[in-house]
Formats: C-alpha cells, structure tokens, sequence
C-alpha cells in the first residue's frame, strides 16, 4: 500500500521543487522550513513498534509525536512467523479504544528502499525477507518498515533536538553506533538504502577488529562497548584506580559494562569520568569526519551512553572543534543530546508511517 519512505529519491513520489535559501547564516533555519510537506493527516493515529535485539516496544503515537497508550513484549527468537505474530499481538491490544490508520516498524538492518522488504537483520533471522507484505495482510493496515537508526532520527527532527534544524545527522551510541541523516525534511538513504554505517569508518588502521570484519571502526572506541571493554582491561591491570569498578562488578572484571561505568562515573568516580571523556574525545574525532564529508547544523547524539550526559558530550564538542577541517574559518555544526530517549524509535516509526501514507495519496492525484 505504502511506496517509498519520504526520504526516497526513487519511486512515484512527486518530488519537491527545490528550495532556496537566502544568504546562509550560522545557525539553524527556521522552524518549519522544510515541513510543507508534513502539514497533513493531523488527526491519524499510527502505531510505532520498535523490534529490538531483546525486546519489541510498541506505542500509540499522535500527530504531536505523544505516546497514548504502550505495550511491550520480549524478542520472540529470531524466527520471523514468531516475530509476525508478536506484532499482530501488540497492534490489536493497542488497537483497542484507538481508531489506527497505519502501522510502522522499526528494526535493526537494511530495508530495501520500497521499504518493503528487509534485506538484512542482524538480531533477527530476516534475509530478503517480504515482511511488508506478509504484515499487511495480517494487519489490514498500511504497513511502514524502517531501519530503527532512521526511525529515530525522524523522531528527533520532527519532536526532539533536532526540530528547526533542517541539515541534521543523528547519532545513536548503544552496543555499536547506529546514524541516520535527515536532510531538508527527507530521510537520506543513499542510491542502495544503506547509507548512516558511520560507525563501520575506520577510524584508526589496524586498530580493535570489528564485528564487520575491518579494523578499528568508529564504534569500536566510540560507543557503550568500547566503554565497556576499556573499563575490563583497567580493571584487569589490577589498576588501584580501578577499585569502585571491580566492587561495583562483584569483583569480576569480565562483568564490568558501560552502562556500570556510566553509573559510577555519574556518581562521581574518577576512573570511570576519565574512561568516559576517553570515549567522548573518539566521539568528537567521528563527527568531525562526519562534518567534512556531510556538513550538517547539528549532530543529536542518542542511545544508551546518552545517560552520561555532559561528561560525555563536552569531550566531544572539545575533540570536535580540535578537528574539524577549516576550524576558525566556517560555521561549526553543534553537538546535542537527544531529547525522546529510548521511544525515539517507536515515535519516528509511527510518524513515518503516517506521513508517507498521505505523501504517497498525494503524489497519485
Ligand atoms: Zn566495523
């Protein structure tokens, strides 16, 4: 039912004539400049499901972006009939005291650009799989699927940090680093549907190997991982600095985790604030790449090594005007945390859902 996501350059859409700015000035543009086509459909409600490596959320979202109502349900394997029926489950419990127009799916992988199939999934046993289709026939709803990085920077551009910031690219710091760009009002997939595996740019040559088969991708020394592990070789090396970290780990260096070290560094201890400035000054090296290459107004940086606030992020800002290229000379873009949290992913996934449903309608009149 459903054609190409917003951000699509191939398919029926009509596209948008393109619009020009007045002289460019630092800073961001004004709130709404690329949203013509988002002024639509106020009052559907969609539901926003978020498949995760553990878990599947799912939400009633509102044109405002507000969840009405959750529920949720543990990953159900990786067999997909398995998955399907976890889906169907949670959009008729929270079909129920709601009129629902749409259904969008966030997940882990790369969804072809129709967004009709999955191409690839790593959590789940998805390969070229037709989810799309065998979803709506399920459902008897319009059927959205999206990569979970894209749903949440959607998420973020329309409610979050990044609305009023028409060039913007998001960064979500969890196990690896997931990135997404929404660019004058449009997902950015690239000509393949895969584009954002920032995290998978080397960042140092022979360095950490990464689960992509190279080595010392981005998130190898940028993400809750790299805090992690970093935190267990410390805490190996018999460090006295390392005391808090091993009692907070029962005295078992392999159970030491990022978000362990967040916890303590939050509470004040010093090991773990070094670790995690560590961490952020990676971060800030990344986005500066990013900056060359993409030149976006702002970078929101979310998921779960977000909870480390400032400590994390003022390294960042620091290593990132360290090395961004014609620093002193250009506009710099800024660096936010994120503002939705965890349900990014299921709000971006719902507005998707909503959005490119009355964008495709128009574009067949
Ligand atoms: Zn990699």
């Amino acid at each position: 039912m459903y054609g190409p996501l917003p951000g699509d350059q191939a398919g029926p859409l009509k596209r948008p004539a393109p619009r020009r700015y007045a002289a460019y000035r630092p800073g961001r543009l004004p709130v709404g400049a690329a949203r013509g086509h988002l002024r639509l459909n106020r009052k559907g409600l969609a539901i926003g499901i978020d498949i995760g490596g553990t878990k599947v959320a799912a939400g009633v979202v509102d044109a405002e972006g507000r969840i009405l109502s959750e529920a949720r349900r543990s990953t159900p394997g990786t067999d997909p009939r398995a998955v399907e029926r976890v889906i169907l489950e949670l959009v008729e419990e929270l079909s129920r005291g709601h009129r629902i127009r749409s259904v969008g799916i966030g997940a882990a992988g790369w969804m072809d650009l129709a967004g009709g199939t999955v191409l690839f999934s790593p959590h789940l046993a998805w390969r070229n799989e037709p989810l799309r289709e065998n979803l709506e026939r399920l459902l008897r709803r319009p059927v959205l699927l999206t990569n979970d990085a894209d749903a949440a920077a959607w998420a973020e551009w329309r409610f979050g940090a990044g609305r009023g910031e028409d060039r913007l690219v998001c960064i979500t710091l969890g196990t690896g680093i997931g990135g997404a760009m929404v660019m004058d009002g449009r997902l950015e997939r690239g000509r393949f549907g895969v584009a954002g595996e920032f995290g998978h740019q080397v960042i140092m040559p022979g360095g950490h190997r990464c689960e992509c088969g190279n080595r010392g991708c981005w998130e190898q020394y940028a993400s809750g991982n790299a805090l992690g592990r970093e935190a267990r070789l410390l805490a190996r090396a018999n460090s006295p600095v390392a005391q808090d970290l091993l009692a907070a780990a029962g005295g078992h260096p392999e159970d030491i985790t990022g978000a362990i070290v967040t916890e303590l560094a939050l509470a004040g201890d010093r090991a773990s604030r070094e670790l995690i400035e560590e961490v952020g000054e990676w971060l800030g090296l990344g986005l500066a790449n990013l900056a060359a290459a993409l030149d976006p107004g702002l970078f929101v940086i979310g998921g779960g090594l977000c909870s480390a606030g400032d400590l994390l992020v003022e390294p960042a800002r620091k290593a990132f005007s360290r090395n961004l290229t014609g620093r002193g000379f250009r506009p710099a873009a800024g660096i936010e945390l994120a503002a939705l949290g965890p349900n990014a992913g299921l709000i971006g996934a719902a507005d998707l859902s909503r959005v490119s449903s009355r964008v495709r309608s128009q574009g067949a009149r």
